[in-house]
């Protein structure tokens, strides 16, 4: 399949691009087109323009500011991947970015494409949400921050207003000693998960929880973030806490499903992944 005919547009810069996206009607952002491309060849979407912000150096960028990590939208999966101040920072982004699609893919993706195409059973979504991402958006007039929490409107779709750039995102890495994992399945390697489990863990001298961050991906539109799970198991031991999780997930509503995963068999690995991920979190807290 080829794409219906459609306007093609370079912005140099973030203002020509914001004054593009302000006038222009059914346009299309294209970062890595690693999902748009496929979705325009199937004609699932058609748009009249399509703007491409790869020449936007100021999208692209991995910084520490202050306590925060900033990535700007353009930034490769990739690099993000094999960042040493994403290693040192944030180490759970680097485990995720290990189950994320395949290198070829990781090299054109970008980190916001993924946040902006916001497929409930990708890795990044999740990790944002984990590390309490706040994402920067901007339009011709202005620019505004939506925390994760908010930022899925509904199924695979942005709170993103028209006439908006996303341009990056802030992430809070947890500081001290901590330990974290990610644990996905997915059918093959480099494939979406299924459902996956980003578990960030800070464990006193005595062995029992001082904080805990549990977030699912695959369970439902928006990364679920496990909060009454979080409260419940502050104070406890590892294996309290094990039993805890699958108690807690046993009862998980509204567990999405499609033609391929019943929301059973989904709350089946939330269960099973959650509990490996708190494990290793433990080994590596320690
Ligand atoms: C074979 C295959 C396997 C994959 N496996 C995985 C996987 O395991 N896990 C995973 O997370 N992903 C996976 N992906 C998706 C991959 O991560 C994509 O790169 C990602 O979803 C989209 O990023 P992109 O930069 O290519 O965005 P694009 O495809 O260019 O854009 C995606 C959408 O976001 C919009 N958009 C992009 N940037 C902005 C912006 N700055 N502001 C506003 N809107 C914007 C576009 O208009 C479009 O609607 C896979 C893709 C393929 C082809």
């Amino acid at each position: 399949m080829k794409p219906a005919p459609f306007e093609y547009h370079a912005p140099a810069t973030l203002q020509e691009a914001l004054e593009l996206i302000n006038t222009l009607e059914n346009y299309k952002i294209l970062a890595g087109g690693q999902s748009l491309m496929p979705m325009m060849n199937f004609r699932f979407v058609m748009p009249d323009h399509v703007i491409d912000i790869n020449q936007i150096a100021e999208l692209s960028r991995i910084e520490q500011r202050g306590e925060k990590l900033f990535i700007g939208a353009m930034t490769r999966q990739h690099d993000i991947h094999i960042s040493e101040l994403v290693r040192s920072t944030a180490p759970i982004i680097a485990q995720a970015y290990e189950r994320v699609s395949h290198r070829q893919i990781r090299n054109r993706g970008t980190y916001g494409g993924s946040l902006c195409h916001l497929d409930p059973s990708s890795e990044q979504p999740c990790f944002t949400a984990a590390l309490d991402g706040v994402i920067h958006v901007a339009n011709a007039q202005r620019t505004r921050q939506v925390p994760m929490s908010e930022w899925t409107s509904m199924y695979m779709t942005p709170a993103l207003n028209a006439n908006e750039l996303m341009l990056g995102v802030e992430l809070t890495p947890w500081k001290g000693r901590h330990g974290y994992a990610f644990e996905e399945y997915s059918r093959r390697h480099g494939d979406y998960a299924v459902v996956a489990v980003a578990a960030l863990l800070a464990v006193n001298a005595q062995g029992s929880i001082d904080r805990v961050r549990l977030v699912l991906s695959g369970t439902s539109a928006a990364p679920c973030v496990l909060t009454q799970l979080q409260d419940a198991i502050i104070g406890q031991t590892r294996d309290a806490a094990l039993a805890l999780v699958a108690q807690h997930i046993d009862q998980l509503q509204d567990v999405m499903e499609d033609a391929h995963y019943t929301s059973q068999y989904r709350r089946h690995l939330a269960k099973t992944l959650c509990q490996r991920a708190l494990v290793r979190a433990f080994e590596t807290a320690h």
